[in-house]
């Protein structure tokens, strides 16, 4: 499996990722950040088919090149059902927020804990890790591990947006994402990647240290 980190939205820091299969050459996108053209050359020039958008969740700053992927390739929208009226709301993503009325289409596939994409002959697995929203997911394929905005280099998803819940995405992290063997790597929805072992040892707010 292969995977490309594109920034399309730089004021935001949030990260766009392209999962492809090297030999079926079918690919998942997952957070189209913002409306940019990169988001389709990149497809193009790796000569892929666009099988999937995965959104990890349904922030504005998540979902907004969504039409525009949608429109030229037509993939498969997928959302975790929890976060899908967020897609179609521009008070629920919270674009109003930054002065600007982000609606995507509405999905085509409502993700459930456990669920499990394919591209190609590679499977990958949905987790459901809310907290940061209702309906945050992380995506698990290959020793990768696609956290959105639950659990990021040396930090974690804030909590204090509509929805959020502290206790929940402690739960979330610990119960969940930190089981995964200890060099999973993490590709956060921002900020740069770790591991799962590094973040068990030195996440300052889930991490070992956090709750001496
Ligand atoms: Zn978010
Ligand atoms: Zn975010």
């Amino acid at each position: 499996m292969k995977y490309k980190k594109l920034n399309v939205l730089p004021e935001f820091g949030t990260n766009t990722y392209l999962l492809w299969d090297e030999l079926s050459k079918e690919a998942l996108y997952i957070d189209c950040a913002a409306c940019h053209p990169l988001l389709l050359s990149t497809v193009r020039d790796l000569g892929l088919t666009l099988k999937y958008l995965v959104n990890t969740h349904g922030h504005g700053d998540h979902i907004a090149g969504n039409e525009l992927v949608k429109k030229e390739f037509n993939p498969l929208l997928a959302i975790h059902r929890e976060d899908a009226d967020m897609l179609v709301s521009a008070e629920a993503n919270l674009s109003v927020f930054w002065g600007e009325r982000v609606i995507s289409p509405a999905a085509d596939i409502l993700l459930e804990d456990n669920d499990v994409l394919k591209l190609g002959s590679q499977e990958i697995l949905v987790l459901h890790t809310p907290g940061h929203s209702p309906g945050s997911i992380s995506l698990l394929v290959a020793g990768l591990l696609f956290s959105g905005d639950t659990l990021f280099n040396e930090s974690v998803g804030r909590t204090d947006l509509p929805g959020g819940d502290f206790d929940q995405l402690l739960r979330s992290i610990r119960h969940k994402l930190f089981s995964l063997p200890d060099e999973t790597l993490v590709l956060p929805g921002h900020d740069r990647k770790t591991t799962i072992g590094d973040e068990k040892m030195g996440n300052p707010f889930v991490g070992i240290l956090a709750t001496i």
